[in-house]
């Protein structure tokens, strides 16, 4: 972080704290060699967050991964592609605001269950059937996949 007034590169930190949207950090800089003090907004380093699994393993967090559970749960359904990225784009910054290095897939699952709830109740339902009982996203969506046909073919009958 260079100083705004001498370009000196050397400055310490004086204040920080997260910006409202989270993704990024208001800091109070305070150069070492002309002594006046600047405010930067620094994009959080997104450090890998890894998902821990009911089993206990864990797998870095994947944002595409929840887009598609997302995706899987509105099909068919009318929900647009914007309204998906939001959703989508609001669990990833749950996530990170949390701060913590870890996060489980429980609360993920609760906190994309809240979006969707907020969005459609079909899409809710389907995801909130059968997200519990999986340790894996893989698995789950396996099965999300397998209702929705299901559902379909009963409305085509
Ligand atoms: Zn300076």
């Amino acid at each position: 972080m260079k100083c705004q007034y001498c370009s000196c590169t050397e400055s310490k930190v004086i204040d920080s704290r997260p910006t409202e949207e989270s993704s990024s950090i208001r800091r109070r800089r305070e150069c070492t060699n002309c002594g006046r003090r600047f405010t930067t907004y620094e994009k959080i380093e997104l450090l890998p967050l890894m998902v821990v699994k009911r089993d206990g393993r864990r797998e870095p967090f994947d944002v595409q991964k929840i887009k598609a559970g997302i995706m899987r749960a509105c099909e068919k359904l009318p929900i647009s592609m914007q309204q998906i990225d939001e959703m989508t784009a609001s669990v990833e910054q749950a996530a990170y605001a949390s701060m913590d290095a870890e996060i489980s897939t429980t609360r993920l699952g609760d906190m994309v269950m809240q979006e969707l709830k907020a969005v459609n109740d079909v899409a809710y339902v389907r995801f909130a059937a059968v997200y519990r009982l999986f340790t894996d996203i893989g698995d789950f969506m396996q099965e999300l996949q397998r209702l929705v046909e299901e559902n379909a073919q009963k409305q085509d009958e």
